[in-house]
């Protein structure tokens, strides 16, 4: 998508600080971390959100949920992590591209 921020990291368009590609998905490190470790895990191709989330786009998903662990424990994260999924405007969702967050570090404030 032309307007798509991440679709442009994804396109190497716009810079950002990759730390795993595959065919994918793409992972780069968020530019206003809320956490010592924050990083974004984005679906190579652009699905807006969960609420457009369709089966075709299940293995994408799968592959997301599945390489979570492996990203955080090259990270340090062998104590545990956050993952977070915003969807929409009231679950403060700014970037219309899927996106797991990645987040550890510290101790985590509690949900
Ligand atoms: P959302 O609120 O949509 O779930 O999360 C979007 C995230 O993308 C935010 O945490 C924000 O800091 C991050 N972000 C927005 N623009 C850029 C960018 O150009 N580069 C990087 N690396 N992160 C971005
Ligand atoms: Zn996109």
């Amino acid at each position: 998508m032309t307007d798509c921020i991440f679709c442009k990291i994804i396109a190497k368009q716009i810079p950002a600080d990759v730390v795993y590609e595959d065919d994918k998905i793409l992972v780069f490190k968020d530019i206003h971390p809320k956490a010592r470790i924050h990083l974004l895990v984005v679906t190579k191709e652009h699905i807006n959100n969960l609420a457009g989330f369709k089966t075709e786009h299940s293995e994408q998903m799968l592959h997301m949920l599945f390489m979570l662990p492996k990203l955080a424990k090259d990270q340090g994260l062998n104590n545990g992590f956050r993952t977070v999924i915003n969807t929409g405007t009231e679950g403060g969702q700014v970037v219309d591209h899927i996106h797991f967050h990645l987040l550890g570090g510290s101790v985590l404030p509690k949900m």
